[in-house]
């Protein structure tokens, strides 16, 4: 499995070892596919205006041109090449309240959709401790293309989209790993925010009735510029964002990412009357 195009040796997983290590999803459905695609998804794309969701990190895949950037595949399909659970959790919302959902196509370890363009880890070389090989060394050249060829066919479906839905909120899904670097992150959902608090307090706090574990601005905070696409579309656009960062340990099984969608989705409506 070590080796090879990243379509080849994606497909092998998808169809051969569905129960992945590490955290990753035991799905064995279409929705967990992650062979290499378009650079961007956009799911439901003739969905209602109240709601526009966008998950920035979908998608583990590499293209194949890549050669699954020097890396095994497990190291891929943990949550240093995705966020795993984002997208089913997307879908989720996306069926739900007829929604329209942007994914990003390609994993976070080829370019981060939810990083602005000067920031240092836009690209990583290294990502908590693993070397990214296809990453070192990276020519300007590279970069431009990956930007051109990946980054920016993204935000260009988020904005246009945004754009047609002046009346829109956008909420931009992600989850993240219960344990980094040997440090715990003991609760389910993470509110982030910076402009729209009283929106955040308001979720945060019907999540936390449904009983949810729910902090605000962690494990990464909007007050330190870490939502960047939902504000970046959200502001441009005049609408309203928030971003939601779930526990990956309540996504692994789909009863659970029903559940965990379920919850959200509740609350949502609750809070924001759609
Ligand atoms: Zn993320």
């Amino acid at each position: 499995m070590r080796g090879g195009a990243c379509s080849n040796s994606l497909r092998s997983i998808s169809s051969s070892n569905r129960a992945t290590r590490n955290g990753s999803p035991n799905l064995n459905s279409s929705a967990f596919d992650v062979r290499p695609r378009e650079p961007v998804t956009v799911l439901n794309a003739a969905g209602g205006g109240a709601l526009v969701l966008t998950c920035e990190h979908a998608s583990c895949a590499v293209p194949a041109e890549y050669n699954n950037l020097g890396l095994h595949v497990d190291s891929l399909m943990e949550h240093i090449g995705w966020d795993v659970g984002a997208q089913e959790v997307t879908e989720a919302l996306a069926a739900h309240f007829n929604a329209t959902a942007v994914c990003s196509g390609v994993s976070r370890l080829v370019i981060d959709c939810n990083r602005d363009l000067p920031d240092h880890d836009l690209i990583v070389a290294t990502s908590h401790g693993v070397s990214i090989p296809g990453n070192a060394l990276l020519s300007v050249e590279e970069r431009a293309r990956r930007i051109r060829d990946f980054y920016d066919p993204y935000h260009a479906s988020v904005d246009a989209i945004v754009a047609q839905r002046p009346e829109a909120m956008l909420l931009s899904v992600h989850s993240f790993t219960p344990v980094l670097n040997g440090r715990e992150r003991p609760f389910d959902v993470g509110v982030l925010f910076d402009d729209y608090a009283d929106e955040a307090r308001a979720l945060g706090a019907v999540l936390a009735e449904a009983g949810l574990r729910v902090r605000f601005n962690e494990p990464y905070s909007g007050l330190d510029g870490l939502i960047f696409s939902a504000r970046k579309h959200g502001m441009r656009h005049g609408v309203r964002y928030l971003e939601l960062e779930l526990n990956n340990s309540r996504l692994r099984e789909r009863s659970q990412i029903a559940m965990v969608a379920g919850t959200v989705a509740r609350a949502w409506s609750q809070c924001f009357g759609v």
